[in-house]
């Protein structure tokens, strides 16, 4: 087989919350699908997911479980990689943001943006939206509410580290302008630019002081470093990226990324900080990535508080793991949302696989035993 060198993917990680769906596992299938097909063609791959386990949130769901932080995400983590095996993902690494070698170099990382001027010490005042962990400003309000996730926001001040997005925009513009593949689809791109890019980018809060359940910055306790700085470098020091020059030959086989696989939700982060983080890196930035699109339940998007959730595992259990794959790749168009119900995933079942392609199996080696004596010359 022709080598047709490296190619390195990754998913989202995924948040360790809670048990994940199975809108939120068509992901890591369709990366999944990408990895084989890629290795198929001769490509040497490297397919990286995992999960994304500070911040807020994950400390107030352990104190309503009544365990550590630690204990709460050993126990989501082990679900969500448990699920990974069970649709027979072939991941080549499993990365957690509490693993040691990723929380040693976030902090290398912060402490050398903070040395070279791209992060520097202010104070922050503007509204907070809690699960979503992120400062509004009053203009940047959707009817008062949080515009990512439209829910309550606060009041807050807090003393914080910034990073001085400024700096990098126009480079970003004149990258996004210059490579029409790196945002994909194109859509997303446009949305990126009209309302973030171009009104002007605003310095981004990334410390926070009003939790503990994060990477400590080390040269000032009582800072914890900004869950989305945290978990975007995941990308990097899961393959053996170091801040201090030591990177390994695994990272410098591997970056950039071939792709980024993400949900369209999470695009912002990905176009916009993460390539600027890079740059202040000094690294090169990944060559695309792709914001795809839901998969909805009985087209409203799944969620445990609106109780039309449906978990991978039942799905396996009733139609087989490749069913299931099969039904999330065939469901979901790369620009418009997909849809799930135990009905349409019958249906799918049913006609697909057991009708047109059971039948043609079928039918084939009939003929071929009846024309042929069961041998294909
Ligand atoms: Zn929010």
């Amino acid at each position: 087989m022709e080598d047709k060198g490296k190619y390195y993917l990754t998913t989202a990680i995924a948040y360790t919350s809670g048990k994940p769906h199975i809108g939120n596992n068509y992901e890591i299938v369709l990366a999944d699908s990408i990895a084989r097909f890629r290795r198929k063609e001769g490509y040497d791959v490297f397919f990286q997911t995992g999960t994304d386990e500070h911040g807020q949130k994950i400390e107030l769901k352990a104190q309503e479980a009544g365990v550590t932080p630690r204990e709460f995400v050993d126990n989501v983590a082990g679900i969500i990689q448990g699920m990974c095996d069970m649709l027979n993902i072939s991941y080549d690494k499993f990365i957690r943001t509490t693993d040691d070698c990723h929380e040693k170099q976030v902090q290398k990382i912060f402490k050398r943006m903070y040395a070279q001027g791209d992060i520097y010490k202010g104070a922050y005042e503007g509204m907070y939206c809690t699960p979503c962990e992120s400062f509004w400003t009053e203009s940047q309000l959707v009817d008062g509410k949080c515009p990512d996730c439209g829910r309550e926001v606060k009041p807050a001040r807090e003393e914080a580290y910034f990073f001085r997005m400024s700096k990098y925009a126009d480079r970003l513009i004149r990258h996004i302008n210059e490579h029409p593949e790196f945002i994909q689809p194109v859509s997303r791109k446009n949305e990126m630019m009209n309302n973030f890019l171009l009104p002007g980018l605003q310095d981004l809060c990334v410390s926070r002081t009003s939790f503990k359940w994060g990477i400590p910055v080390d040269f000032d306790p009582g800072h914890v470093v900004y869950v989305w700085l945290d978990a975007l470098t995941n990308y990097i020091t899961g393959i053996g990226y170091d801040a201090e020059g030591g990177s390994t030959e695994q990272y410098k086989k591997f970056w950039p990324a071939d792709l980024h696989l993400i949900g369209k939700d999470i695009i912002r982060f990905h176009t916009i900080y993460w390539p600027i983080f890079l740059m202040a890196l000094d690294e090169p930035l990944p060559k695309q990535i792709f914001g795809h699109p839901w998969l909805l339940m009985n087209s409203g998007k799944m969620s445990k508080s609106r109780g039309n959730v449906i978990y991978a595992d039942d799905l396996v259990d009733f139609f087989g793991v490749d069913a299931v794959r099969y039904y999330v790749l065939h469901e979901m168009p790369f620009e418009n949302d997909g849809n799930a119900t135990w009905e349409l995933i019958a249906e799918r079942v049913n006609s697909d696989l057991a009708n047109t392609l059971g039948n043609l199996v079928n039918r084939t080696i009939s003929m071929s035993n009846k024309y042929f004596g069961g041998v294909v010359a």
